[in-house]
């Protein structure tokens, strides 16, 4: 068996701290090779004095200074970089040959993207990069010639339940009738929108089932996370809009299903643990041990499916209008969104005002073909500012 060389891309987040959980108990099978943050420096520090990567990387030189300081007080050599086009060198050059891409929002993407042209196995949880690139990412991971595993849950149970000869021609069907992306309605599922106008970020980020990040989980709580999974899914698998079904499933132990034509209903059902679908990532074909707790079956109360109200959760209608849309689009309401929730989170925009945001940017910009980086980064640009001026001129 040969020892993978695994490069993490955001190892200070909810995915990455996980990602690092699994890799921890499989020393004989993974060796940690560049890990990568933001901001925070104290918990990198750790990270690479337990697991020694050749490369770390921080948003700015104050970040890397000080980080260049904790690890020479533990004489640890890992080289420190800085700035966006060093997360590029942590793909390229720390001699990885897996990528767990688990940055939060567009600046995941160009990072993800290298990954994708360097032929490199992408551990995928930056859904936001498909969103914005679907068919420019898919074009280079089929030019790269690496592996592409999804590890957004709903993506990662979807991609258990197609044969093998899915993944290498997704245009062959193979008797695939639909994909059902579960979602567990978040923290608002049975609440009236109208009851939601003075809802907190700690209110809108206690998410029932699953501990995430805090851009994730107003996510969730609006349901734009499942319209982003939708438009994820279309790139992923290669089937047409129409053949992709949201279902409300609250207890989070179905994480997807794929109905074939010939009546049968394929579901992953686990833990909600993000470990399980890192494990499988990571492992893939391989099936490792994720430390996550068995499933008891015995201990459920049921399962219930439902059909999501479009009105109750504008933020999907949203999504779905801008996956028709097509082109720019996917990559205008992401950008707003991202803007919407960080206002929200941290500068008091009222948590209604979200999709606001998202319908004034969608309104406001045609979308134009995505056929380039340029274009893609452009509209994102484009749709921040946008969003900026909306958020100012309603929050005045
Ligand atoms: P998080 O906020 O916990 O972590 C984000 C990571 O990205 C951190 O390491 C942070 O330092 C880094 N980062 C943030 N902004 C950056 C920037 N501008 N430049 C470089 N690095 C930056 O987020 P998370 O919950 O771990 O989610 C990560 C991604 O995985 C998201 O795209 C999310 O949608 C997806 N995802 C997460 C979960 C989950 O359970 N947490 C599940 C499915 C998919
Ligand atoms: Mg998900």
């Amino acid at each position: 068996m040969s020892v993978k060389r695994v490069a993490i891309l955001g190892s200070t987040g909810s995915i990455g701290v996980n990602t690092l959980d699994v890799i921890r108990a499989h020393p004989d099978r993974f060796e940690v090779v560049a890990l990568t943050a933001a901001k925070q420096i104290d918990r990198l520090a750790q990270q690479c004095i337990e697991f020694k990567p050749s490369i770390a990387v921080v948003a700015d030189a104050d970040g890397a200074a000080q980080l260049t300081l904790l690890l020479k007080e533990k004489e640890i050599a890992t080289q420190v970089l800085y700035g966006p086009q060093a997360l590029v060198s942590a793909v390229t050059e720390s001699g990885c040959d897996t990528v767990m891409a688990a940055i939060v929002g567009a600046a995941g993407l160009v990072p993800a993207l290298a990954a994708a042209q360097a032929g490199k196995r992408v551990l995928l949880a930056n859904k936001e990069a498909l969103v914005m690139s679907g068919n420019l990412f898919m074009q280079a991971m089929k030019v790269g010639g690496g592996e592409l595993l999804p590890i957004d849950s709903e993506h990662n149970a979807i991609f258990q339940c197609l044969p093998d000869r899915f993944a290498k021609n997704p245009s062959d069907h193979l008797g695939v009738e639909e994909l059902w992306l579960t979602a567990s309605g978040g923290p608002f599922r049975d609440k009236p929108l109208a009851d939601l106008a003075g809802i907190t970020p700690e209110q809108a980020c206690a998410h029932p089932n699953w501990v995430m990040g805090r851009k994730i989980s107003v996510d969730s709580a609006t349901m734009m996370n499942k319209g982003l999974e939708v438009i994820e899914a279309f790139w992923l698998f290669g089937l047409p809009l129409e053949k992709i079904k949201v279902l409300i499933h609250p207890q989070s132990v179905v994480h997807s299903m794929v109905r074939y034509r010939d009546g049968s209903v394929l579901a992953q059902m686990g833990q909600p643990d993000m470990r399980t679908p890192i494990a499988y990532g990571l492992a893939w074909p391989e099936r490792i041990d994720a430390g996550v707790a068995p499933l008891n079956l015995t201990q459920l109360t049921g399962l219930s499916f439902t059909e999501p109200n479009f009105t109750q959760f504008p933020c999907l209608s949203l999504a779905f209008a801008a996956a028709k849309a097509g082109g720019t689009a996917p990559a205008v309401l992401n950008a707003a969104n991202e803007i919407a929730v960080a206002a929200f989170l941290d500068e008091g925009l009222p948590y209604l005002s979200i999709p606001n945001v998202v319908e004034h940017c969608l309104n406001a910009l045609p979308p134009v073909a995505a056929d380039s980086l340029e274009t893609i980064l452009e509209a994102d640009a484009i749709a921040r500012q946008a969003a900026n001026q909306f958020i100012h001129a309603i929050q005045k």
